[in-house]
């Protein structure tokens, strides 16, 4: 076991704080990263407040990692001391299911071990990135393009794959038009990657606050969805809706109105919540309301790849872990632009 530095919550209700963690000893397929920087999602937040669910305290959360590989144990053969890597929100899987087989870790039916808040195969429960270092298995560990700075590559290993994925199983591209719900971490990394593969976006933000940043982010139009003018004026029009919204408060019947014919509305937002999908607002159109989560360990690289050529990286505010606090209060109050990112240094 090795000590390291952390930031914990030390329960739902009281802030993050300075803390030590232990780290497993390497296995022969483990590797240990030194974290550079670490994103912060709406997961964490959601993790450690009990939306989904109460957590086990303290708890480091964080899966949005890149760093330097410093060690390995014996037996790794995919990465080498020194790589520069990433890990997102997944740390293992039970690798016999027929998803896993699939090479679809993200749908294992056993469930994937999440990089935080969840029972590890030693019993413990797994601690996230906003520490100093990780012990992560070599085939869970992703490579970062030289091209993309540590700072942004962290964001993508959440952010980035959990938009990605659904973009590209529902052939955003050429010819179709996508519309994303939120520009917030999620949403501008939509944005982005959308226009990247060539659909025309469209963002639907509560205001238009952020218009010039989403349209300078690739978007082609931008509206307010609090504008009811704007349902109207965009009724049956989208082949793909990525929905990146945290709450469940939203008008789910408003925005499946807006789908064409065969569209879909894809939720990657997760409110603590049920949304309350009405049916009649599925069959016009014969629309799909779907739910993706976010990629596969193949896929990830896919996308990481994707961007270091189509020089896409997240919008990003860096901060030291004393802001953390903060940050998340930012984050809930819609007023990220567009990734808060941790450097690791200051959990030292
Ligand atoms: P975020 O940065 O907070 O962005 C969410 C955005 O949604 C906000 O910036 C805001 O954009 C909009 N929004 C927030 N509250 C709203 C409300 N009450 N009504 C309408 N719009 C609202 O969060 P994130 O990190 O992108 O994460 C988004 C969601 O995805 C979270 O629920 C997170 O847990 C989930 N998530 C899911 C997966 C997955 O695998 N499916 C992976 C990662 C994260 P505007 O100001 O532009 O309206
Ligand atoms: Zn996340
Ligand atoms: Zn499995």
């Amino acid at each position: 076991m090795r000590t390291v530095n952390a930031y914990a919550a030390p329960s739902a209700t009281e802030p993050l704080g300075p803390t030590t963690i232990q780290r497993r000893d390497l296995g022969p397929h483990d590797v240990l990263i030194e974290i550079a920087y670490a994103g912060i999602c709406h997961s964490d937040i959601s993790t450690v407040r009990g939306d989904w669910g109460p957590a086990a305290f303290p708890l480091v959360v964080g899966h949005e990692i890149a760093g330097v590989v410093t060690e390995v144990g014996p037996e790794v053969t995919l990465h080498q001391v020194g790589d520069r890597v990433g890990v997102g929100c997944m740390v293992n899987s039970c690798r016999e299911c027929v998803n896993c087989l699939a090479g679809l870790e993200q749908y294992c039916l056993k469930g994937f071990t999440q990089t935080y808040n969840y029972p590890d195969a030693d019993g413990t429960i797994t601690q996230g990135g906003y520490s100093t270092h990780v012990v992560v298995v070599e085939d869970f560990v992703l490579k970062l393009p030289e091209a993309i700075p540590f700072e942004k590559a962290a964001p993508l290993l959440c952010a980035g794959i959990t938009t990605y994925s659904p973009l590209a199983h529902w052939n955003a591209g050429p010819g179709t038009k996508v519309a994303v719900i939120g520009m917030g971490g999620l949403g501008h990394m939509a944005v982005k990657i959308a226009h990247a593969m060539g659909a025309e976006v469209t963002v639907l933000s509560q205001s238009l606050r952020k218009r010039d940043d989403g349209l300078g982010l690739g978007a082609d139009h931008y509206f307010a969805t609090s504008d009811p003018a704007t349902f109207e004026r965009l009724a049956n029009t989208f082949d793909l809706i990525v929905n990146t919204v945290s709450s469940a408060d939203i008008d789910i019947a408003g925005y499946l109105s807006l789908l064409t014919l065969d569209g879909t509305l894809v939720n990657v937002g997760a409110p603590g919540e049920p949304l309350p999908i009405p049916v009649f607002a599925l069959f016009g159109n014969r629309r799909s309301f779907a739910g993706s989560s976010i990629g596969s360990i193949a896929e990830t690289q896919e996308m990481l790849d994707f961007c270091a050529k189509h020089d896409i990286a997240p919008e990003i505010e860096l901060i030291t872990a004393q802001d953390i606090n903060r940050a998340w209060e930012r984050v809930l109050a819609s007023d990220v632009r567009y990734r808060f990112v941790i450097d690791a240094a200051s959990f030292a």
